[in-house]
This record gives C-alpha cells, sequence and structure tokens, in this order.
C-alpha cells in the first residue's frame, strides 16, 4: 500500500516516456510554475507574525500541484516544516525525499501509526481519548495537540485544561506544540470578526495557562492562509497556509480583493484529440444533449471529469481557451473526453494544446472560474484534480518532469 502510493509519482512520468518524444507533453497535464511558487513563498513569509515560519500545508498531493515535486521545491527554498491530511501523505513525502517536520493534520487509527514512527512524522492529538490510545501502545510517538477552540471538528475543547494538561505528562507523547483551526477567519462579517478574535483567545489562554504551571509548550499554531492575511495579529510559531501559497484564494471575489500579489501555480492543459463538423440538426455528446443549430466545428479534448474537471461544466457552463479565443463546451462532458465548440477558432487541428486553468493569448481561466461556474470553491476545484494528469515542474522556458530535466 505504502509501496504503491509512494512510488507512482515518480514513475508515472519516467516509464511513460520510452524514447523521449518532442514533447513531453502526454494526453493531459499540469504544468507547475516553480517561479510563482517561489514569488509567493517570498510575500507570504513577508506577512509573517515575529517568529513565525510557513508550513506549507501540502496535503492531497499539495491541493493538486504534487506533494513531492512541491515539497521538495519548498525544502530548496528553505522551507522546514509542512502538513498534510494523512499518515500516508506524509509517508509519501519522506520516501519522496522531503526533509524537516511533517505534521498530520488529520485521525490516524491505530494500524496505521507504524507509518507516523517510521517516516518520522508528527501525528496530531485529535482529542483527549486519542492521546490515551497513544500513550498506551507503549511506544514513544512525536505529536501536536490538536486544540478545539470553537470549530468543534478535532482537538480536545480548550475550557478542558486538566486533560489537555495531563496530555504533556503521557509519558510516550512527545508533544512538540499546540494547534488550533480558525474557521471564520475569511469573512470580514462582524460575527466572524467577533468569533475568530475569541477563538485567538482562547487558544492564547490555553497556551498561557500551560506555560504559567510550567509545562514547556514547544511550538504553538493557529493561522492559516486566510488567517494569515486578515489576522496576522494572531500570530504563533507556524503559518499553515495552503492556497494562498498555490497562489490564489477560495473565491475569484476574495482573490480580487486581496491585496498580497499572489500568483497562481498550477495550469491545466489537454490536447485536442480529433476535430469534426457538426452539420444542423446533428447531435453531439452522450444523451444527445447538445444539437447544432448551424454548420459547425467541433474539438474532442483528451481530458474528462476523471481527471478532475467537473460535469457540472456540460452544456456550455465552461470553456476552454485554445489559441487565445474561448471554446465553451458543448454536450455533457465524459469521463475521459470533452466536447468544445471551435466554430469561431479555424486552425485548430488535432494534437493542438486547450488551455482548461491558465492562459493562452489576452485570455486566462482560472481554478476560482471554475469553482464559481460550479458552486464550489477553488481549493475543491485544485484538490480533485486527478492522477491520471501528469504534473510537470516548469522554470522559464525549461520544462521538468517531477523534478527531473528532461
Ligand atoms: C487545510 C488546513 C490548513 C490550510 O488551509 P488553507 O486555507 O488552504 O491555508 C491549515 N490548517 C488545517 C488544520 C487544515 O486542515
Amino acid at each position: 500500500m505504502l509501496e504503491t502510493s509512494a512510488k507512482l509519482p515518480f514513475e508515472m512520468g519516467v516509464y511513460a516516456l520510452p524514447e523521449r518524444p518532442a514533447s513531453p507533453k502526454g494526453r493531459a497535464w499540469i504544468e507547475v510554475n516553480m517561479e510563482n511558487l517561489r514569488r509567493n513563498t517570498a510575500v507570504l513569509s513577508a506577512l509573517l507574525p515575529r517568529g513565525c515560519q510557513l508550513m506549507p500545508a501540502v496535503k492531497a498531493n499539495a491541493y493538486g500541484h504534487g506533494a513531492v515535486l512541491v515539497a521538495r521545491e519548498l525544502n530548496r527554498l528553505g522551507i522546514r516544516a509542512f502538513c498534510v491530511a494523512t499518515a500516508e501523505e506524509g509517508a509519501e513525502l519522506r520516501l519522496g525525499g522531503v526533509r524537516g517536520t511533517i505534521l498530520v493534520l488529520g485521525y490516524t487509527p491505530e494500524e496505521r501509526l507504524c507509518l507516523v514512527e517510521r517516516c518520522g512524522l508528527t501525528q496530531t492529538v485529535v482529542d483527549y481519548q486519542y492521546a490515551v490510545l497513544l500513550n498506551r501502545r507503549g511506544r514513544s510517538i512525536r505529536v501536536h495537540i490538536g486544540i478545539d477552540t470553537g470549530m468543534h471538528r478535532l482537538g480536545e475543547p480548550y475550557g478542558n485544561l486538566d486533560q489537555i494538561r495531563k496530555m504533556f505528562l503521557m509519558e510516550n507523547l512527545k508533544v512538540g506544540g499546540v494547534f488550533t483551526h480558525l474557521c471564520a477567519g475569511d469573512t470580514d462579517c462582524q460575527r466572524d470578526q467577533a468569533f475568530t478574535r475569541r477563538q485567538g483567545r482562547a487558544f492564547d489562554q490555553v497556551v498561557r495557562q500551560l506555560r504559567e504551571s510550567g509545562i514547556p509548550c514547544p511550538k504553538a499554531h493557529i493561522l492559516s492562509s486566510y488567517g494569515l492575511l486578515n489576522y496576522p495579529e494572531l500570530g504563533g510559531d507556524y503559518a499553515r497556509v495552503g492556497i494562498a501559497l498555490y497562489g490564489l484564494l477560495s473565491t475569484r471575489q476574495d482573490t480580487e480583493r486581496c491585496q498580497v500579489p499572489l500568483r497562481p501555480v498550477l495550469s491545466v492543459k489537454a490536447r485536442v484529440a480529433s476535430v469534426k463538423a457538426l452539420h444542423p440538426g446533428e447531435s453531439a455528446g452522450y444523451g444527445l444533449a447538445f444539437t447544432a443549430d448551424k454548420e459547425m466545428r467541433t474539438a474532442a479534448l483528451s481530458i474528462g471529469y476523471a481527471d478532475g474537471l467537473p460535469r457540472a461544466l456540460s452544456g456550455g457552463v465552461g470553456g476552454v481557451l485554445i489559441a487565445g479565443r474561448f471554446a465553451p463546451v458543448i454536450g455533457r462532458i465524459c469521463m475521459d473526453q470533452t466536447l468544445v465548440d471551435v466554430t469561431e477558432i479555424p486552425a485548430v487541428q488535432a494534437g493542438d494544446v486547450a488551455v482548461v486553468i491558465g492562459e493562452s493569448g489576452d485570455l486566462s481561466i482560472s481554478a476560482c472560474d471554475l469553482a464559481g461556474q460550479t458552486g464550489t470553491i477553488s481549493n475543491e476545484i485544485l484538490s480533485r484534480l486527478g492522477t491520471r494528469l501528469e504534473r510537470f515542474a516548469v522554470r522559464g522556458e525549461a520544462s521538468f518532469l517531477l523534478g527531473k530535466k528532461l
């Protein structure tokens, strides 16, 4: 299990290229712009409160960007701490050569705690009962204690100071820190602002009381992307920044209002597989959902909902960019293919590249646009980008596949 999940990402790119074709790019792929990642790291680092370091969130395959690719680059930029959602994600990073603290934010069942140990990860204590379980195993384990300050998801309630103290005293828990998570730091409405400040005070109170009772509490952290942007005064030793590092916020509106010059890191591209004429009265795609009312040309793109392109973009809700022009989706998006209208883009031919997320000529489509068109947030669009998409690092003109120059 560990073997496959850890090895696949490297082999994927390499075995697929037996004879090094003229273009390394396949049917559909992701380009990860390392220069933009570096800039985002720099602008976000400049916002950090005193004494606070970035702890990038590279869970869900680094929000679709490729966890090992991104984390290794961040290592090169001097980043020494990361957070992931699962122990398996942490193991993948370690086997990919990522150094530094790797905090598993989510629950790890007892049967998988061996991964945490073997890969030198740090496990979140999700509540007191879990601390007891970890301690009973009789093997020393590195942890950060989650504190619930009002989200009511994971963490020991902040008022249970006795239990929190006891966790520090458990002989098998090596407590490296405590943290909490803001759940309303993204809006500026009064209720949410008041709530967020209460979360900040509740967390401070825990940390202060621990330190006053002589318990050494090495690290304390509270900020994620919106926290760092909207409430930097809450401070802490780490900022667990995810979405902002990837160059956008959850919605287009937030991204536009954001004062920090973030740059999107990821582009998604797919090949034109076939171009066809569609005569008036003829239909296209599953369910004959689209019927031409004039002479048209359609292009079949080699990307579908199994690659993470939301099926809800069907029927003209979404589109792609080809040669700097917009081509709307027609009919229903398929699992592996998508039809677009290229009537107005006569030069299109098989093998051409369509931009699903990214720039072409003067136009661009962002993950926020896809999110807005499908009633979700950019985080979901990015994190659902599929494993069939190959991830390429782009540095200036040169292209790298999973960290290796081609
Ligand atoms: C995902 C996550 C983050 C990162 O959130 P962003 O909003 O993407 O910056 C930080 N902390 C916790 C606990 C998370 O689950």
